[in-house]
């Protein structure tokens, strides 16, 4: 199941002048053992949203990075780290299947002179390596600069000046080495069998409601039943509630690690995120909304 979490701090009506934003819209597709990508179409919007001192993202989150550099210089102009729906499902069986294609698009200040966007993805050693770069110039004719749609917008909530705050979209943490306490065993243990017996069963159970078409309250019930019997399982480990590597993440049950036991990006508990990805979120939010010159 894919459930990214959406944390929304900020919508704000832009309203600081120039530089515009630039959208590059791509292709990305292929499968579990393929990876392509296929330049669509770019479009000149509103007025660049964000800080303007925070060009360069410097907190190594993500599975992917794009970069803007100058075309001539090679000068890196803006960055930023993101997860993708494209690589969430990657990891997904149905990716083992067929191949899939997305629709998605970065954006950057409008540059003055041509650029070349460069998106790299992570490698095997957890290194950025290229994956595809485009050229692409401010003056190029083709470019949609139609503006938006005449479609009204109007603030939810509205915090603040959109350059110092953030709308977030997040996804897993990359590294958490040093927020584990020493001594913890890797990978960690953690009652891995019952939980997965436990959601056997849940799923016969669930697939048994479908089948005879029993009412939707029966449904809600077990819901409510999996997320208390699963808390409790999560909560009863030997190192519950602290750092490791508890095997057994990103929809499947091997070879992926999840930093602690039980966390609302693993099961749909109703606790906190854990301690990675509160640290992960908070440097997010930072890289945006942090007073100017302050540390992370
Ligand atoms: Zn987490």
């Amino acid at each position: 199941m894919i459930a990214p979490v959406v944390i929304l701090v900020s919508a704000a009506v832009a309203a600081a002048p120039a530089p515009r934003t630039l959208r590059l819209d791509y292709l990305h597709t292929g499968s579990a053992t393929e990876e392509r990508f296929a330049f669509d179409g770019l479009v000149l919007e509103g007025p660049w949203p964000g800080p303007p001192d925070r060009l360069v993202d410097d907190t190594n989150l993500g599975k992917y990075l794009y970069e803007v550099r100058d075309r001539k210089s090679d000068t890196l102009l803006y960055s930023r780290g993101f997860a993708s729906i494209y690589g969430e499902w990657e990891t997904t069986g149905e990716a083992k299947e067929r191949s899939r294609g997305f629709s998605e698009s970065v954006r950057f200040p409008e540059p003055r002179q041509p650029v070349r966007v460069v998106l790299k993805k992570r490698g095997r050693g957890n290194e950025f390596e290229e994956a595809w770069s485009v050229s692409v110039d401010p003056a190029d004719p083709a470019i949609d600069r139609s503006g938006p749609s005449a479609a009204r917008a109007w603030a939810v909530i509205e915090s603040g000046e959109p350059r110092d705050k953030v709308d977030l979209l997040l996804s897993q943490a990359a590294k958490w080495k040093d927020l584990i306490a020493p001594g913890t065993p890797l990978p960690t243990p953690w009652p891995k069998e019952a939980f997965e017996a436990a959601q056997r069963e849940i799923q016969e159970r669930r697939r048994r409601i479908r089948a005879e078409k029993r009412p939707e309250q029966e449904m809600e019930a077990l819901f409510l039943e999996e997320r208390e019997r699963i808390t409790k399982l999560l909560a009863s480990g030997p190192h519950a509630g602290k750092v490791g590597a508890f095997e057994g993440a990103l929809y499947e049950a091997k070879g992926y690690y999840r930093p602690q036991a039980d966390c609302i990006m693993f099961t749909r508990d109703q606790l906190a995120f854990c301690a990675v990805c509160r640290r992960a979120i908070e440097r997010v939010i930072g890289l945006y909304a942090r007073p100017a010159g302050a540390g992370r």
